[in-house]
């Protein structure tokens, strides 16, 4: 027989078999608003300028393809770092965070959860938002650490539930691990504020939890990449020490080139060495070394002024396109079409997504009656909309839900 007769059959992606149906659909109206990944106002994947002209920069120089070292670009780790944690920050200051290059969001994830479980001395335990990223569970538990939740999300309000969120944190055993996403919460779109995210933070220290940051949409809520970081740069100016995991896959639409950095912050230049030594050793056996061509291009584009200000210029277009589209649609229900509900969480969620409150019937009979296509718990990506099918869309939400 055969080795593997007895593997079963595992479930389809939720996300990717989204594409597939969107793919064999034939009506010209489909529309796909199941991936996170951006789309211009004609519908396509667009490539930023900046990294078009730093990709030219990069081929100009013709670079080898020798390997990079376990932990990436020096210069792209420590450009990624300031990014983050901006320059006045103190362990950047002091030589004390330790950063390393990633595979894309996902690797940094999976690389701190593995760094976790095995140096992080206290808990095994990180607790994630719910709802969360559908990935982070399987990261997480792969990496060797336990998964629970805390209560983040209302359906009521389709708002924050921050006092789910705070009764939670607080009801956690001192030292457990937290899971924040730093903007643009992925599904719900639904961000704390700033003054819950210092709450938030007291609620850290008081506890002793363990706060590691996902940042996968730095600039994208907001249009600023340094307002982005405000709950991060808030949390280590209070003195938390913490785990963050960045990604320039839709910040800088790098996709598919995985792009990404994994820090963490330490007392010291010599404490951050022996961190450094240990993610080494996490790192070798996994992958041995990160991708090159990616962290070349985000390198060049965070080190040259001229490319950098573009940059935040295309940062800031797509965040505005999307900001625009949430006004758009909330317009077109509300005021244009009377369409029965409340729908302003539309306008105030944050970032790529949006939860539209849509129950998983409605979902299904989108797709199948009006041929548009987002994930069962009611999410779109906001990108997928464009002038072009944005009153198609309003008119089919309408009809679902009458
Ligand atoms: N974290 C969150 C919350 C995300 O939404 C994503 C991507 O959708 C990622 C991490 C990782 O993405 P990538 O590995 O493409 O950088």
């Amino acid at each position: 027989a055969s080795a593997w007769a007895a593997v079963p059959a595992g479930p389809p992606d939720p996300i990717l078999g989204i594409s597939e149906a969107f793919k064999a659909d034939k009506d010209p109206r489909k529309i796909n608003l199941g991936v996170g990944a951006y789309r211009d106002e004609h519908g396509k994947p667009y490539i930023l300028g900046s990294v078009k002209k730093a990709e030219e920069l990069v081929n100009s120089t013709n670079p080898d393809k020798e390997y990079l070292p376990i932990t990436g670009l020096p210069e792209f780790t420590r450009n990624a770092a300031l990014l983050a944690y901006g320059e006045d920050s103190a362990p950047l200051k002091n030589g004390a965070v330790a950063v390393t290059q990633s595979i894309s969001g996902t690797g940094a994830l999976r690389i701190g959860g593995a760094f976790l479980a095995r140096h992080y001395p206290h808990s095994k335990t990180i607790y994630l938002p719910v709802p969360s990223w559908g990935n982070h569970t399987p990261v997480f538990r792969d990496s060797g650490l336990e998964v629970r939740g805390y209560r983040y999300y209302d359906k009521n309000t389709i708002g924050l539930d921050f006092e789910g969120l705070k009764a939670d944190l607080r009801a956690a055993p001192e030292h457990s691990i937290i899971l924040l996403h730093a903007c643009a919460h992925n599904p719900t779109g639904v961000d704390p504020t700033l003054e819950q995210w210092a709450e938030i933070s007291d609620i850290v220290k008081e506890r002793k939890l363990f706060p590691f940051f996902d940042m996968a949409y730095q600039g994208f809520a907001s249009g600023s990449t340094s307002r982005d970081a405000a709950a991060v740069r808030h949390f280590v100016a209070e003195g938390h020490q913490i785990a963050l995991a960045q990604s320039f896959a839709k910040n800088m639409g790098l996709y598919g080139e995985r792009v990404g950095a994994f820090s963490i912050t330490t007392k010291d230049a010599e404490e951050k060495a022996r961190v450094d030594s240990q993610l080494k050793i996490v790192i070798r056996p996994m992958y041995s070394n990160p991708p090159l061509h990616g962290a070349r291009i985000a390198n060049t584009i965070l080190s040259a002024p001229s490319l950098y200000a573009q940059w935040e210029g295309e940062v800031k277009g797509m965040a505005d396109r999307i900001i625009n589209l949430r006004d758009e649609v909330y317009n077109h229900l509300t005021h244009d079409l009377k369409t029965p509900g409340e729908w302003s969480h539309i306008k105030k969620q944050i970032g790529m997504f949006s939860f539209t409150g849509l129950k998983p019937e409605q979902t299904r009979a989108l797709a199948e009656k009006a041929h548009i296509y987002m994930t069962t718990d009611g999410r779109i990506s906001m990108a997928g909309l464009n002038s072009g099918n944005i009153g198609y869309f309003a008119e089919s939400i309408d009809a679902a839900v009458r």
